[in-house]
């Protein structure tokens, strides 16, 4: 099954166009997406993508409504990641209700992302606040007489109304809701510590209360409230509601991000060891061109390699050994198919399993940091062996003071450490907490040296991948 996810482009420029939605176009199979959407974000989709114009059918007239739901349920059906990119946002007149509606009955699993509205966003380009202190407290978003379909109710949207509830519902009264209107309170939204509560005109302020719900918030009140019954979906992923800080380094921990975040969580990216490619040694040709076996130990050492290698012809007389799943995955992602993977994790167990018709010179491709282990364990097994440094081992930036007082205040549900070096930086860089992360680490020996630096290790992942870290972490959470 796929997966659709209902996408706001903002109002126009490009630079309004939201993170969280670039991300997602950059690896959609199929987009749909509106006449008011800038082609230009169409850039960042990924080659090879099914663009779908919903503004116009091929002979010229608008897409109907229903078309578009089919295209969206079908497209999901085959496996296919669906992104609905609208203008604005996609649930501000965009009709983006009425498919979540189609897919939630489908039990199709979506997602949204709201987009800058073009209500706010398009006066404040023009210089004109929507709401100002002392001229207006109030901004309506209404239909314009166009519109198809006839308007038959409204949405009031209160903002700064915890303490102010009580008020805020009785004038709801005043402006035509009754006390049976369904109404909302959202606590936190979109953050990992979202709350939504949900009641009447008449019981919102006394349930809010005794939920202890508190600022920020805002209120909702019409019938769109009744919507949520059928259409949330923020809740149902398995870490919604939870924050993990990523500490690995950006090649190694490339996509994890959107693989986490996919599930519901909320990630932050705080890498505490960098890697950057390095033009290696003079006689660097030689090495390569003596060597029968290229040996890759890591996702740094084989995304640096085309940067030393670009001609794969120099290569075509080695054969070329991962050492785990995850290391040939990302050798597959630049067009290298390796001969042989090992069982991982380390050196010493890539070369006890180092298979019998493996026979020649083998090269390790390596980082300034490696202890050229590896190559003495091949030599004494009677192998001829040689190590090239092509990448940098960097200590990473501080922690941002911000940062660091927000992890010590509120923390963290899990903290991913994928080397022991992490785990010592990442403890110096924040030492105190209220609330110590959860820690999943990547293998034993990370696993140890993590409990030196005083962690308490919850979850070991087997291998250094994200769909690996995530499934340490579910079944230990
Ligand atoms: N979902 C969209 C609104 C879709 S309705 C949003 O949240 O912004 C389409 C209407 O939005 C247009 O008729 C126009 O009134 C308004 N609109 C959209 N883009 C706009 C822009 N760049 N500038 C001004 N108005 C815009």
């Amino acid at each position: 099954m796929g997966k659709v996810w209902l996408v706001g482009a903002g109002p126009g420029d490009p630079g309004l166009f939201t993170q969280r939605g670039k991300g997602i176009l950059s690896r959609a199979d199929v987009i749909l997406y509106d006449r008011l959407v800038n082609p230009g974000i169409l850039m960042w989709a990924r080659g090879g993508v099914k663009f779908i114009d919903a503004g116009k059918t091929p002979n010229g007239k608008k897409m109907e409504q229903s078309e578009i739901h089919r295209l969206l349920v079908k497209h999901a059906r085959y496996g296919a990641k669906v992104v609905r990119l609208k203008g604005g946002d996609p649930f501000v007149f965009g009709r983006g209700g009425e498919e979540a509606g189609i897919l939630a009955k489908a039990r199709i699993p979506f997602e949204v992302v709201p987009g800058v509205t073009a209500g706010i966003a398009g006066p404040g380009y023009a210089g004109i606040p929507v709401t100002q202190r002392g001229v207006s407290t109030e901004i309506d978003f209404c239909i314009g007489s166009r519109a198809e379909g006839s308007v038959s109710g409204k949405t009031w949207v209160g903002y700064m109304s915890v303490d102010g509830l009580k008020d805020f519902l009785s004038k709801a009264t005043e402006k035509g809701f009754t006390p049976k209107t369904p109404a909302a309170l959202v606590a936190s939204g979109t953050c990992c510590d979202q709350r939504v509560l949900v009641a009447t005109v008449g019981t919102l302020a006394r349930a809010a209360r005794k939920a202890r719900m508190r600022a920020p918030a805002v209120v909702v009140v019409g019938a769109v409230v009744a919507l949520r019954e059928k259409l949330a979906w923020w809740e149902g992923r398995p870490l919604a509601g939870k924050r993990i800080i990523l500490t690995a380094s950006e090649s190694l921990s490339r996509g994890w991000r959107e693989k986490l975040e996919d599930q519901g969580a909320e990630v932050w990216e705080i890498p505490m060891t960098r890697t950057e490619a390095l033009t290696p040694k003079k006689g660097w040709k030689e090495k390569i061109g003596n060597a029968d076996w290229l040996v890759f130990t890591s996702a740094a050492g084989v995304r640096a390699f085309p940067g030393v290698v670009w001609d794969w012809r120099k290569i075509a007389h080695c054969q070329i050994a991962a050492v785990g799943k995850s290391t040939a995955e990302v050798l597959r992602s630049i067009g290298l198919q390796p001969d042989w993977i090992g069982g991982g994790p380390g050196s010493r167990e890539l070369v006890k399993g180092w298979p019998r018709w493996a026979k020649g010179k083998v090269l390790h491709l390596t980082g300034d940091a490696g202890s050229g282990e590896m190559v003495e364990l091949f030599r004494r097994k009677g192998f001829s062996a040689d190590r090239l440094v092509i990448y940098r081992n960097s200590g990473a930036g501080a922690v941002p003071h911000p940062v660091r007082k927000a992890l010590s205040n509120s923390g963290g549900d899990w903290v991913v450490f994928a080397s022991g070096t992490a785990a010592e930086r990442f403890r110096k860089a924040v030492p105190n907490w209220s609330r110590e992360p959860k820690v999943v680490v990547i293998g034993p020996a990370t696993a140890r040296a993590a409990r030196q630096a005083g962690w308490r290790v919850r979850a070991i992942a087997h291998e250094p991948s994200a769909e690996s870290v995530l499934d340490a972490m579910l079944h230990r959470s």
